[in-house]
C-alpha cells in the first residue's frame, strides 16, 4: 500500500558538492589517525559526508565491537577541523544521547536493527521532537513491510529528514554476492513512498572492493539518490569488513568513472521518442496478457480432464519437459537465462493454482 511520508527534499538537510551524492568513511572508526587522514584525503577529493561505525555490531563476540565515546570525540575534533558532516550507526537510545551530544549530523539504523520493531520504536521515541536525520538501512532479510514499517516509525516520530539505504538482503546459497541486492525490493520501496531518497550501499552489497563500481553505476541507471561507500587508508588491514572497503584515492576514481544520467525526462528532445517506444511496449503488454489468458483457459481445461481422472496436478515429467524446452527456446531468442526461469516459474505456479481451484472444487451435487 502506497503511503505518503512527510520528508524534507534530501538537498535541504546534506550539504553536498558532488554529484552523484557520496557518502564515505571507514567501517569502523579504529584510532584517533586512521580516522582523520581518511576524512582529509575524502575531503580533498570533495566528500563533505562521512560515515564511520563507532558502535559495531558483529555477528560473533571476541572481535572489534567499536571504540563508543572515544570515537565521538575524535569524529567531534575532524568535524571541526575539516568542516564536514558525520553520519554513525545507532541501535538504542544510549546510542542517541551520546551521538547528538558529540553533534552528529545524520544518524543511521543498521540493517540488524531495522529488523527489529521493538528497537526502532526505541530509536523513534528517543529522536522525537530533535530534527535529526535519520538513514535507515534495510532489514537483514528481504522483508519489505518491516522495512517500510521502519521508515512509518521513524517518519510518526516527526522526523522529515530521512532516506532508505539499501545494502542487499542475507540469503542461503551461492551468490558473488556478500548480500544479494533484490533490487525489485528497494524498487517497489520507492513506487510505495515515491517522495523518499533512497541510497545504494555498494559496500555491503558487494562484500569485496571489485564489484563497487559497477554496483553503484547499476544503482545510479536505476534513479537512486546516491551512495555509501566505504573507505580506509590501509583497507586490507581493517579492523573490520577489510575487503570491501577502498582508499579515498579508489574511491575518488570509482567517483569520476561513474555516469550520473538525467532522471528527468519530460523538458527533454527525446520525450516524443520515449512516448513512441513506450506506446509499443503497451501494445506488446496487452498481447502478453491476452496471450497469458489463452494459457490459462487451456490450464483450465487440463484441470478439468484431471478431475475427472484423479490426476494430480503437479506431473513433474511434464514440467521438466516444459521448463527445459521454454528455456532453450529463449537463449536461441537472445533473452537471459535466469530471466525466463523466474517467468516460467512464476507462469507454472499460476498454473498450479488454476488447477488446484478447479480439482478441490467440490462437484454441485457432492455431500463432502
Ligand atoms: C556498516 O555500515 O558498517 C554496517 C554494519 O552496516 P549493515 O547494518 O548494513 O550491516
Ligand atoms: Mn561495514
Amino acid at each position: 500500500m502506497s503511503k505518503k511520508l512527510n520528508i524534507d527534499p534530501i538537498n535541504t538537510w546534506i550539504k553536498n558538492d558532488s554529484d552523484p551524492l557520496i557518502i564515505s568513511g571507514p567501517c569502523s572508526a579504529e584510532t584517533y589517525e586512521q580516522l582523520r587522514e581518511t576524512c582529509k584525503q575524502l575531503k580533498s577529493h570533495g566528500i563533505n559526508l562521512m560515515r564511520a561505525g563507532v558502535w559495531k555490531p558483529r555477528t560473533r563476540p571476541g572481535t572489534f565491537e567499536g571504540n563508543g565515546e572515544d570515537a565521538l570525540k575524535w569524529i567531534a575534533d575532524i568535524k571541526e577541523e575539516l568542516d564536514v558532516q558525520f553520519t554513525v550507526e545507532v541501535a538504542n537510545t544510549s546510542h542517541i544521547e551520546l551521538a547528538l551530544k558529540y553533534g552528529i549530523d545524520i544518524l543511521w539504523i543498521g540493517a540488524r536493527t531495522t529488523v527489529n520493531p521493538f528497537s526502532v520504536q526505541e530509536i523513534a521515541d528517543a529522536i522525537k521532537g530533535t530534527d535529526t536525520p535519520v538513514l535507515i538501512k534495510n532489514p537483514i532479510n528481504p522483508d519489505l513491510s518491516l522495512w517500510m514499517g521502519a521508515l512509518e516509525r521513524i517518519n510518526t516520530a516527526g522526523i522529515t529528514k530521512m532516506g532508505a539505504i539499501h545494502r542487499g538482503f542475507s540469503m542461503t546459497g551461492k551468490s558473488k554476492y556478500r548480500y544479494v541486492p533484490m533490487w525489485k525490493i528497494a524498487i517497489d520501496l520507492k513506487s510505495n513512498m515515491p517522495n523518499l531518497p533512497v541510497i545504494c550501499d555498494p559496500s555491503h552489497i558487494c562484500g569485496n572492493r571489485d564489484m563497487i563500481f559497477e554496483t553503484s553505476q547499476k544503482a545510479l541507471d536505476l534513479g537512486y539518490d546516491g551512495l555509501i561507500i566505504e573507505s580506509h587508508i590501509d583497507p586490507d588491514n581493517a579492523w573490520s569488513d577489510a575487503k570491501q572497503q577502498v582508499t579515498p584515492d579508489v574511491l575518488s576514481k570509482i567517483k569520476s568513472d561513474l555516469k550520473v544520467k538525467t532522471k528527468r525526462e519530460d523538458d527533454k528532445s527525446y520525450k516524443h521518442l520515449l512516448d513512441e517506444i513506450r506506446e509499443g511496449i503497451d501494445d506488446v503488454d496487452k498481447e502478453i496478457v491476452d496471450i497469458i489468458s489463452k494459457r490459462i483457459e487451456l490450464v483450465k481445461k487440463i484441470g478439468e480432464f484431471k478431475k475427472e481422472q484423479d490426476l494430480t496436478t503437479f506431473q513433474v515429467d511434464r514440467w521438466n519437459e516444459v521448463f527445459k524446452s521454454r528455456i532453450d527456446w529463449a537463449i536461441e531468442k537472445g533473452l537471459e537465462k535466469d530471466f525466463i526461469e523466474d517467468l516460467y516459474k512464476v507462469i507454472h505456479l499460476g498454473s498450479i493454482n488454476v488447477q488446484n481451484k478447479i480439482i478441490n472444487k467440490k462437484k454441485a451435487n457432492s455431500k463432502i
